[in-house]
């Protein structure tokens, strides 16, 4: 079932791990390809031998419908967030050095670039801390990104979602490097947040670029 997606998804694992994104087996992306069923990676499979016939495929209740292996401990975070939100057909969720460095620290990324808050929605929220794989981290990482693309998971990594698997991917790198270059600039000082106007119109263009 649905090849072609697991292949994109395969594909875009490669990616995480070429970007630093994730290693091994750390971390996990799915594609929604129905109203009905994700194809979601595989849990403890490194990325470097995972095959098509390792990815799962799940219904929205996380009902096992096809697989060789177990699915990712995080399915229920995944299957949350393509319920309560129709803007999501594909989740990537990292443990990228930057991201999770703020994610330590429970520190939001304020907006401080103007290419990211088109792309990202604004202020990206730290979740309250919950144990990885509980349904408690899935209902923390809906509320906390609300009207945004990314969010950052507390003492963990970070997730962000996309229309579409190359737009979940861009987000997390997007993600990845304006952590690194906020965490550059408080060290050197005080980093200064775009003025809120602009804030507010960039953060109605999400509304319109979030659907493509
Ligand atoms: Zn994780």
């Amino acid at each position: 079932m649905y090849e072609k997606e697991k292949e994109e998804l395969l594909a875009a694992c490669g990616e995480m791990i070429k970007e630093n994104l994730v290693i091994i087996s750390a971390g996990n992306a799915s594609i929604r390809v129905s109203d009905e069923h994700a194809v979601i990676t595989p849990s403890s499979v490194p990325y470097a031998k995972m095959t098509l016939d390792d990815v799962v495929v799940v219904n929205m209740e996380g009902d096992v419908i096809e697989a060789d292996r177990n699915a990712s401990v995080e399915t229920p975070t995944h299957l949350e967030i393509y319920k309560q939100r129709e803007d999501a057909n594909a989740v990537v969720h990292s443990h990228s050095v930057y991201a999770t460095a703020l994610a330590v620290l429970q520190k939001p990324l304020p907006p401080i670039l103007d290419e990211v808050v088109p792309k990202l929605g604004g202020e990206i929220r730290v979740t309250s801390y919950a144990m990885p794989g509980t349904k408690d981290l899935a209902k923390n990482v809906v509320e906390a990104m609300n009207r945004r693309s990314a969010v950052l998971i507390a003492n963990h990594g970070a997730v962000t979602c996309g229309n579409n698997i190359r737009k979940a991917l861009d987000n997390a790198i997007l993600l990845e490097r304006t952590c690194r270059i906020y965490l550059l600039a408080l060290r050197a000082g005080e980093p200064i947040p775009l003025p809120e106007d602009v804030v507010e119109d960039e953060e109605d263009l999400w509304e319109i670029m979030r659907d493509f």
